[in-house]
């Protein structure tokens, strides 16, 4: 239950009590002694300062011999007073740190002035409040909230306050500049999934380490992020110091670390982004440097800043923040390309081509956003919803039609859906939701995926087999074309990449590869297409080769689903006739 107002006790001043003075009777020494923390009064006469009185505590924690006016901040008590005495402000309040001094090391002090007695000295009140364990745990908060409880290394936070520490209190060369290194483990996620975390924590705690190792005195190393690690860098000789730098992390991780009773090889992205003043916002060359990174990631090489490469990076970003809105609206759509038939003519199917038109940025091309979707994980999202999209459109198709069109879909898969996703089941599901069969959604998947994990690859391409999915290996020829696999995988398609077919008629070289690909393919028992068919002399010299299928602008471009329907229907109904 609350005090109601009248539940108070009251206090009363009697007349005259805030008038008492000192002299009745009362020494100043038990003014002060009546005190709690450390109090003093002096007096201050000819420029002069003067103790007047003492307590215990301030004689105990504040050392009035001369000895101690050697140590400026066992002095500073005694300037702030003196300077307060000079001026002619009531009161000055200050904190005292006394570093290095046993016992109590900081104070929240005050000096008042009281008030002037005709022909006595200026009179002052000093009081000293012991803030030691006040101070003691915000600094420990501080140093939690500065560093990483794993690696004991400085965090993004405490990262820039140890730079700006080294740029304002450490004396730099005239041409000095500084860098910033950033380091990703690239296969950290990895180790987590299918370590566990534990293992992760120790690879991290080693990474650590043997960063440290590689550093000069007076580098800094931070964890700024889960796998990422910065470190910042004087340069007395520019880049050629930072590539040394750089020599010496990869020395350091170069050797395999080990984990329970696994030998991990760490790979790592390196980027790096130098200051051009040291006046340079750190905060700035950190961000270069980590869009340096992001670049690394994808190059496999050490990527140095260069101007633009931020606007890269933030081009990426706000693509794949507005992606990730996009998918989750329903605002892609898929734009359908015929494939035909080289010797009939006839539209055999079409394949399905995702695009976007975003409010902000526009056309947005599938070159951009897929890689985009990729290295953000919304591939598997934007795969899945491919699939579904095709399959429903062939169905729409069906429906408009009155029975099922005589063609079917091609779909595009990525290698990290097809790492990530479990795409047999995806389209298993695509084609019942939508009572599709599955010979006429056709997967094309690209040589990379293969490579990158043949054995999945295989179980997933039987699986597709047994959904009865033709599959066609897409940009045939620009990979690392292993026949091996084309043999022993049940792959029925090969798609020449356009960068062969394209010039072909000029360029000896892709013409033999054409040729090389065809018979490769005859001999395999496989069917081609050619894709980048721009004109009609390049649709003949295919036709004559005898390739099986040709795609491209000179038959059509990719087209809206209704379009490419009525572009169907109007050749279909033709070729009947
Ligand atoms: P791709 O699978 O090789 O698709 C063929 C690309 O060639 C398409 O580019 C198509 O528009 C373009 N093309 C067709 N005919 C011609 C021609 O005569 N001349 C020229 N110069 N180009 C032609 P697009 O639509 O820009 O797609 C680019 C790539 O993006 C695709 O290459 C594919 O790898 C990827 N992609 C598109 N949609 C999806 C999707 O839904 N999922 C995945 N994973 N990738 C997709
Ligand atoms: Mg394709
Ligand atoms: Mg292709």
């Amino acid at each position: 239950m609350r005090n109601r107002p009248e539940d108070m006790p009251k206090i009363e001043l009697p007349a005259g009590a805030d008038d008492a003075h000192l002299s009745h009777g009362i020494a100043i020494r038990d003014w002060l002694d009546a005190l709690p923390h450390a109090a003093a009064a002096f007096s201050f006469k000819n420029n002069t300062l003067s103790i007047v009185a003492v307590n215990d505590s301030f004689r105990q924690h504040f050392n009035l011999d001369d000895e101690s006016r050697k140590r400026p901040h066992a002095s500073e008590w005694r300037k702030r007073i003196l300077r307060c005495a000079r001026s002619d402000k009531a009161s000055e309040s200050f904190e005292l740190r006394r570093d290095g001094i046993l016992g109590p090391e900081y104070f929240s002090c005050a000096v008042g002035r009281l008030p002037e007695a005709e022909g006595q000295p200026n009179l002052f009140l000093f009081t000293a409040l012991d803030r030691t364990s006040d101070r003691t745990i915000e600094k420990n908060l501080r140093r939690e909230l500065l560093s990483d409880g794993l690696t004991a290394l400085p965090n993004r936070t405490g990262f820039g306050e140890e730079i700006d520490d080294r740029l304002a209190n450490t004396p730099w060369p005239e041409n000095a500049q500084f860098g910033i290194i950033a380091i990703d483990l690239s296969r950290f996620s990895r180790v987590n999934e299918s370590l566990g975390p534990m293992a992760g924590d120790e690879l991290l705690i080693t990474v650590a380490k043997r960063l440290k190792s590689s550093l000069r005195q007076g580098d800094v190393l931070a964890r700024i992020g889960g796998n990422d690690f910065a470190i910042f860098a004087r340069l007395n000789n520019g880049l050629s110091d930072a590539l040394h730098i750089i020599q010496r992390i990869r020395d350091a991780l170069s050797y395999p670390i080990r984990l329970s009773d696994l030998q991990i090889r760490v790979d790592c992205a390196i980027g790096c982004a130098l200051s051009i003043s040291l006046s340079d916002e750190p905060e700035d060359i950190v961000r270069k440097a980590q869009a340096a990174v992001k670049i690394a990631k994808r190059s496999g090489k050490v990527e140095i800043y260069r101007n633009g490469v931020l606007k890269e990076a933030q081009r990426r970003f706000s693509v794949e923040s507005r992606l990730r809105d996009a998918l989750a609206q329903g605002e892609l759509n898929l734009a359908f390309q015929p494939l035909i038939h080289l010797q009939t003519g006839e539209i055999t199917g079409f394949e399905a081509l995702a695009r976007w038109k975003d409010a902000e940025l526009g056309h947005v091309s599938p070159v951009e956003f897929i890689p985009v979707a990729e290295e953000s994980g919304l591939i598997t999202q934007l795969g899945r919803w491919a699939a579904y999209e095709a399959a429903q459109a062939l169905s729409r198709w069906d429906a408009k039609f009155g029975q099922p069109l005589p063609v079917g879909i091609n779909v595009n898969l990525s290698p990290i859906q097809m790492a990530r996703d479990d795409v047999a089941s995806m389209f298993e599901e695509a084609l019942r939701y939508s009572g599709i069969s599955g010979n006429r959604l056709t997967a094309e998947l690209t040589e990379s995926a293969i490579v990158a994990d043949p054995e999945k690859a295989r179980k997933l391409l039987f699986a597709l087999k047994d959904l009865d999915m033709p599959i066609a290996m897409d940009d045939f020829g620009t990979g690392y074309s292993n026949l091996a696999s084309l043999h022993s995988l049940p792959i029925d398609i090969l798609k020449i990449d356009r960068s062969f077919v394209g010039s072909m008629l000029e360029d000896r070289d892709k013409e033999i590869m054409v040729r090389t690909i065809l018979s490769l393919a005859e001999s395999l028992g496989l069917h081609v297409t050619a894709e980048g068919i721009e004109t009609q002399e390049l649709a003949h010299a295919l036709q004559n080769l005898g390739c099986w299928q040709g795609q491209g602008y000179y038959f059509a471009p990719p087209m809206a689903e209704s379009d490419a329907f009525d572009y169907w229907r109007a050749r279909w109904n033709f070729e009947t006739v």
